[in-house]
């Protein structure tokens, strides 16, 4: 039987949609949310991912600030910018759009953002609060993939998670919010021995590791629910994910196409951290 597609279009637009009603409330209490995205050198990914982030701002009537800087940029400079906006009030969410050019260092970078406007959570006080599981930020690929799994009605307590793929953006964060909602978690990487087997276990596989369709039919549970966070573009230009859909598609109770599935949902989260972010910069909540 065919999976059940999880939309995550459909899902991202409703978040979106509710969004842009509470940002019309903050306005009304004279909070105005505002992001700010630094985009340094021109890789072609990174200047989509930009512009599709300023259109979902525009949607929900978040102000988006851009910061397009040369690749020569120094690190001074980098940082220069970042400590104004950290204290510019105006600003409630900085963002700085990764991978950076060689020569700049992006833990520097990071960690110079403040806590409270670090719609990303990649800042190590964030990332700690996450393990902790008392948080008031999620990194937004992990948070839009249980957001979908919430709103399709998956159970995650009880059930056997597997990520594959450990990066602080994606796999680690992912394992820790499966686990906060009481799944068994396996996390796997390039040196797990037998890959197959583990995902082949999997009541919820989660596949973030960047190389095309690495997941086959095979190692895939019949009944399983198969998020693919992957975005790969391959030589003809087609955009697939980490799991070969069409055969995992025959064998999941439930999938997330690529794209279509997680790519948007990301987007809606970093709309929801920088609405966040604007109320707790201005009342502390
Ligand atoms: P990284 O390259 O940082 O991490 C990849 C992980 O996959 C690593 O932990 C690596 O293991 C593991 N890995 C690599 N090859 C294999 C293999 N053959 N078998 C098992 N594990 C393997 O990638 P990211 O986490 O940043 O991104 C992963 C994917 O998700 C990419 O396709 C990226 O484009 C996509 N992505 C999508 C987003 C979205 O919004 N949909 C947002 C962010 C990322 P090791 O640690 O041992 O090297």
């Amino acid at each position: 039987m065919a999976a059940q597609i999880l939309d995550g279009k459909a899902v991202s637009q409703r978040i979106k949609d509710e969004l842009k009603q509470e940002v019309e409330l903050l306005k009304k209490d004279g909070i105005k949310p505002a992001l700010a995205v630094i985009i340094v050198g021109d890789d072609p990914a990174s200047k989509i991912y930009v512009k599709n982030k300023k259109l979902a701002c525009e949607y929900c009537g978040i102000e988006s600030l851009e910061y397009a800087l040369p690749a020569e940029t120094t690190q001074d400079e980098l940082l220069d910018l970042i400590k104004k906006l950290n204290n510019d009030n105006n600003v409630s969410g900085i963002l700085c759009q990764l991978p950076l050019p060689e020569g700049l260092d992006e833990e520097l970078v990071i960690n110079s953002i403040l806590p409270n406007k670090d719609v990303d959570a990649f800042h190590p006080s964030n990332v700690g609060k996450i393990m902790i599981g008392n948080f008031d930020f999620l990194p937004c690929t992990p948070a839009g993939v249980m957001e979908l799994i919430k709103e399709s009605g998956i159970e995650v307590s009880g059930k056997k998670c597997v990520v594959v793929g450990r990066s602080n953006i994606v796999g680690k964060p992912m394992s820790m919010l499966l686990l906060h909602k009481n799944g068994t978690v396996t996390i796997c990487h390039s040196r797990t021995k037998d890959l197959k087997k583990e995902c082949k276990d999997a009541d919820i596989l989660v596949a973030a590791v960047g190389v095309p369709e690495l997941i086959t039919v095979d190692m895939v549970k019949e009944g399983a629910v198969v998020i693919d966070v992957g975005m790969n573009r391959l030589p003809d230009k087609r955009l697939v994910g980490d799991v070969n859909f069409a055969q995992a598609s025959q064998k999941a109770a439930a999938i997330t196409p690529v794209p279509g599935g997680v790519g948007p949902m990301t987007i809606a989260m970093l709309m929801k951290n920088t609405v966040k972010a604007a109320s707790i910069n201005k009342t502390g909540k």
